[in-house]
């Protein structure tokens, strides 16, 4: 039998890249999309995978690379939502529309027309896993970036409407929602000053961020035969964050 394959978005970078790594490591063939196309190659070239560089907020694009990947493997037996950019530092009254629509076109529109582009081959193969990226934000609000929060959140809502409509053809659909994690996009976020990352350190029960490598390893385990029973759940990989 072969290797089961799995379509990872924003997989250059951060989050995305610590998944692919997992997730190749635990056996998973990959298809690696993002934007960037020189840190997908870069990507695919370490993990043996195949890139597929894609605006997900493109939905045409999104919908003629999903045919034409389904052409030529059939189905995947998973697909990891990842993309994503920063909202950080922009306060209610200073998001325009322009943000508005990058921020939830690149989280939430050219996701939902993604998944449901899988859906139907995922469900003929017998099934398979989704796992969404969400955001602690999420499930608690965060100043200075409310089209981020709203984004976020509405991926969360995917998720448990698409658990139950797609449960019955044994899709199983989970969301990840990590608290603050040391990537390319927190470093680079405006409103984050080089001590931020440890001021936030004191604040978390554990007292660590949890790291790209420990939210890679809840997508992996959501995505494996060993979450088979769990659907429409929301795992917030953060050191406790979640309630501070
Ligand atoms: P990252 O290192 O910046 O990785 C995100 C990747 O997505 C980048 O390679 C980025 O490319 C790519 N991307 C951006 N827009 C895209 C588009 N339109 N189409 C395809 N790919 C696109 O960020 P990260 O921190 O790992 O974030 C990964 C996910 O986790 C995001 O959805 C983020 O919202 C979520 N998250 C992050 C944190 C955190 O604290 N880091 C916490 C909670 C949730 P470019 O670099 O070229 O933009």
């Amino acid at each position: 039998m072969s290797s089961p394959l799995a379509l990872i978005t924003g997989a250059a970078s951060g989050i995305g890249l610590a998944a692919a790594r997992r997730m190749a490591g635990e056996g998973w063939r990959l298809l690696l999309c993002d934007i960037d196309a020189a840190g997908l190659e870069r990507a695919a070239a370490e993990l043996g995978a195949e890139a597929v560089p894609l605006d997900i907020s493109d939905v045409p694009a999104v919908r003629e690379a999903a045919a034409r990947l389904l052409e030529r493997h059939g189905s995947v037996e998973a697909v990891v939502v990842c993309a994503g950019i920063s909202g950080h530092g922009l306060p209610f009254e200073k998001v325009d529309e322009a943000a508005f629509d990058a921020m939830l076109g690149t989280h939430l529109k050219g996701h939902f027309f993604l998944l449901q582009a899988f859906a139907p081959a995922m469900a003929a193969a017998g099934g398979g896993a989704m796992v969404l990226v969400s955001s602690l934000f999420a499930l608690r609000g965060s100043p200075n970036m409310p089209h981020y929060t709203a984004a976020k959140g509405a991926l969360l809502g995917l998720g448990r409407a698409l658990a139950v409509e797609l449960g019955p053809r044994n899709i199983r659909v989970n969301v990840v929602a990590p608290g603050l994690i040391r990537t390319p996009m927190t470093e680079k976020s405006a409103g984050y000053d080089k001590d931020f990352f440890t001021r936030r350190e004191t604040v978390i029960p554990l007292r660590r961020l949890a790291t790209p490598e420990d939210v890679a390893a809840s997508i992996a385990f959501l995505a494996s035969p060993a979450a088979a029973s769990l659907t429409g759940q929301c795992l917030s990989p953060s050191g406790g964050e979640a309630f501070t």
